[in-house]
C-alpha cells in the first residue's frame, strides 16, 4: 500500500496556508513599488504596509508604531538584545532563561563577550523558570531579561504574565521570545505585560524570511542594520511588503482558530503520547508536569540515538526531528534536555514530534502503527559478523 508522507516537525516549520499564499498574491499584485517613495505608487505599496502592521498591532493589542518588520524571528531576538543593551546606559547586566533558542544564547553570549554580565535562569525538571529565582537575579544594573515565551524543543510554557509583572516591579525591560507561540497561546502583548516580543511568520502557516519585534511605545532601542531609517529607524532597508501581508494574514488565522485548534490538536497529541507509552518500553516524555504547547510532544527512546530514530521514522514516511532542527542541520547534544537534569540515557535518544493545525487522527494512529517496529530494529543487537 502506498501512504502519503507524515509531517510532524511543525516547530521547525509550517507549510504555507492557502489563505496567506492569496493575500500575499493580492498584495503582489498591487505592492510592486517602493514604500517609501513619495508618489502615488509608492503610497499603493505603503498602504499594503501600513494595513499588514495595523493588522498584527491589532491582533497583538499594540499599537502600529510599536511592530518593527524584520527578516526572521532570529532577527527579531537580536534586535531586542542588541538594541536594548546599546540603547540602554543602565547598567552591564541582563538574563536569559538557560533553554532559550540559540538566537537568545548567542547574543547574550556575544554580550558576554562585550564585557556584560550574564545570568543563565535554570529551569526544574519541568522544564520551568522559578519566579523566585528570576526575581533573585534582577538588580538595579539589569538592562534586560529575556524568557522565552514557549519552548521550541519540549513545548514548556513559562509564567511571562508573572515574570513581566515582577519585571516591572524592579523596573526591569522583559523580552519574551514567542515564535513557538501564535497558533496555540494568546499573544496579546498588554495581557502578557511585556516590553518587547518577537514572532516569527513561518511557525504560523507565514512565508520564510518573515519576523516583527513588537517594542512598547517609548523604548529605546539600538538599530542593528543602518540604512534609509525605514521601520521607525529601527531597522533600514526597503521592506518586504508581501511578506508583511502574509504574516499578517496568517498571525490573524492563527489567533482565530487557537481555540479550537489547542482542542483538537490536544487530543491528537494526548493519543500519540498515549500510544507510546503504551506500545513501547523504556520511554520518557519530557517537559511534563508543566504547561506545554498542545502540538509538542518530546518522547526520549533508552537505548536509541536520535539522529538513527530520526532516519527510520524519515524512511518510514514520518517527518520528525530530534531535538532542535533550528540550529543549521546539526544535531548536538540538546541543552534543553541537559538543562531539564535528565539521566544521560534520556539526553541521547529524543524525539520531538510536533503537530500542526491539519494533522489528522488517521496519520498518529499511522505513526503509532510504525513506530514500535522502528524503535525495536535499532534497539535489537546487530547480526554477529560470520
Ligand atoms: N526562537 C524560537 C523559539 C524558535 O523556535 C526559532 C526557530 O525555530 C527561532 C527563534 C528562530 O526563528 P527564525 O527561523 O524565524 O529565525
Amino acid at each position: 500500500m502506498n501512504f502519503e508522507r507524515i509531517y510532524l516537525d511543525n516547530a521547525a516549520t509550517t507549510p504555507l496556508r492557502q489563505e496567506v499564499a492569496d493575500a500575499m498574491h493580492a498584495a503582489l499584485e498591487e505592492s510592486g513599488f517602493n514604500p517609501s517613495s513619495l508618489h502615488a505608487e509608492g503610497r499603493k505599496a505603503r498602504a499594503v504596509l501600513d494595513e499588514a502592521r495595523d493588522r498584527i498591532a491589532a491582533t497583538l493589542g499594540a499599537t502600529r508604531t510599536e511592530i518593527t518588520f524584520t527578516a526572521s524571528g532570529t532577527e527579531a531576538n537580536n534586535l531586542a538584545l542588541f538594541g536594548m543593551t546599546r540603547a540602554s546606559a543602565k547598567g552591564r547586566h541582563i538574563v536569559v532563561s538557560a533553554i532559550e533558542h540559540p538566537a537568545v544564547l548567542r547574543p547574550a553570549a556575544q554580550l558576554r563577550d562585550e564585557g556584560f554580565e550574564v545570568t543563565y535562569l535554570p529551569v526544574a525538571s519541568d522544564g520551568q523558570v522559578a519566579a523566585d529565582a528570576f526575581e533573585a537575579a534582577l538588580r538595579p544594573g539589569t538592562v534586560l531579561a529575556s524568557i522565552m515565551y514557549a519552548n521550541n524543543e519540549i513545548g514548556t510554557v513559562q509564567p511571562i504574565r508573572h515574570l513581566a509583572e515582577i519585571a516591572g516591579r524592579h523596573g526591569v525591560a522583559i523580552h519574551t521570545d514567542a515564535v513557538q507561540a501564535p497558533s496555540w497561546l494568546p499573544c496579546d502583548v498588554r495581557e502578557l505585560g511585556v516590553d518587547l516580543l518577537s514572532l516569527s511568520g513561518h511557525k504560523f502557516g507565514g512565508p520564510k524570511g518573515t519576523g516583527l519585534l513588537y517594542a512598547r511605545r517609548g523604548l529605546a532601542l539600538a538599530p542593528l542594520v543602518h540604512g534609509g531609517g525605514q521601520e521607525f529607524g529601527r531597522r533600514s532597508g526597503t521592506e518586504n511588503v508581501v511578506g508583511a501581508a502574509g504574516m499578517a494574514r496568517a498571525l490573524e488565522l492563527a489567533a482565530v482558530g487557537r481555540a479550537e485548534n489547542i482542542r483538537r490538536t490536544a487530543e491528537l497529541r494526548d493519543q500519540l503520547e498515549a500510544g507510546i507509552r503504551a506500545g513501547i518500553s523504556d520511554v520518557h516524555v519530557n517537559g511534563t508536569g508543566a504547561p506545554r504547547l498542545a502540538n509538542n510532544l518530546s518522547v526520549s527512546f533508552a537505548g536509541v540515538e536520535s539522529e538513527a530514530l530520526l532516519v527510520g521514522l524519515d524512511l518510514a514516511g514520518v517527518a520528525v526531528s530530534a531535538g532542535s532542527a533550528c540550529t543549521s542541520g546539526t544535531l548536538e547534544p540538546s541543552h534543553v534536555l541537559a538543562a531539564l537534569g535528565l539521566e544521560p540515557r534520556w539526553q541521547t535518544g529524543a524525539i520531538r514530534f510536533s503537530l500542526g493545525t491539519t494533522t489528522r487522527r488517521a496519520e498518529i494512529e499511522r505513526v503509532l502503527v510504525l513506530l514500535p517496529g522502528v524503535v525495536a530494529q535499532l534497539r535489537s543487537p546487530a547480526p554477529a559478523p560470520r
